[in-house]
């Protein structure tokens, strides 16, 4: 009994001393880890350009504002890699402001809207090839209606939910939320995008941005497993007043069309209203990246 009761008060202390040395060890390598991060990061901020593109698509009649090649999306891959930059997702930078962990020296985002067919066909074997990030911004309603029935055309289907949580099983492609059926602009008298309406009120515009961006979240959740960490808004069409609801239902950033680069900081407040760059189809990754502040190594 005094034996055993000797060998417990031994494995007892054993495990405790274990204990005590496993906390030293974190707490430096925590520690460790926080120096590396602001030796890293002296300023305590890093620019990010952001990069909006949408159709991936290889007739080039069809190429302009919104549709570029593959083959210039391979190009702008090879520039940027070649050049020192590395991409990023939307959790690397929430991770960066939120828990300190280090970004690249240079790091820089490529963003696609709408959720077209052809970012699966043409975008995502790029990704894997050059093992790139890309972030997805899909509209729901246009998921649930057209992609199934209209499966497959690079021209104009839409991507359905198991091409998403394809994508996002490799680790390199996150979805993010451009809302659930808000993305339309000619219908006479309607919103655009998910601006609030004049003379609507607060109350009817509170519920009108829970219900549709929820009922995205929902679908996304269900669908694929992961809830979207950002809401882009469709458009780049913004209203003050959808600050305060978004951030309510827990968005973490929010996507708009407004061109600059975006200085991100350890405050959350950085990643709202984040700014991208469209990238149109016509000029080369060189002279295009030199117009966005992304040079070429001399
Ligand atoms: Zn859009």
């Amino acid at each position: 009994m005094f034996v055993s009761f000797r060998l417990k008060r031994t494995y007892l202390f054993a495990l405790c001393a274990a204990a005590a040395i496993a906390a030293v060890v974190w707490t430096f390598g925590h520690t460790s880890k926080t120096a590396a991060v602001s030796a890293k990061n002296t300023q305590d901020s890093v620019r990010l350009p952001i990069i909006m593109y949408h159709s991936i698509l290889k007739d080039p009649k069809y190429h302009g504002k919104y549709v570029v090649s593959p083959q210039t999306f391979e190009s702008d891959i090879c520039f940027l890699q070649k050049n020192g930059y590395e991409t990023v997702g939307v959790s690397d930078v929430v991770d960066y402001v939120k828990y300190l962990k280090p970004l690249p020296a240079k790091p820089v985002m490529l963003t696609f809207d709408d959720g077209y067919y052809n970012n699966y066909l043409y975008a995502y074997p790029l990704a894997k090839k050059y093992n790139v990030k890309i972030v997805i911004a899909p509209v729901g309603y246009y998921t649930d209606v057209y992609a199934e029935k209209d499966a497959d055309h690079p021209n104009y289907s839409y991507l359905t939910w198991g091409e998403m949580a394809e994508m996002m099983s490799s680790g390199l492609v996150e979805f993010e939320n451009h809302s659930y059926n808000l993305h339309y602009s000619n219908k006479k008298g309607s919103r655009l995008g998910a601006k609030r309406l004049p003379g609507e009120s607060r109350y009817l515009y509170d519920s009108m941005l829970k219900n549709d961006l929820g009922k995205m979240q929902e679908r996304m959740k269900e669908k694929t497993g992961c809830v979207p960490l950002a809401f882009v808004y469709p458009f780049g069409a913004f209203s003050n007043e959808s600050v305060h609801v978004l951030r309510q239902m827990g968005f973490q950033a929010t996507f708009l069309c407004t061109e600059k680069i975006n200085l991100i900081t350890h405050s959350k407040d950085c990643l709202y209203s984040l700014g991208r760059f469209l990238r149109p189809s016509g000029p080369s990754s060189t002279s295009y990246f030199k117009k966005v502040g992304i040079c070429a190594k001399p």
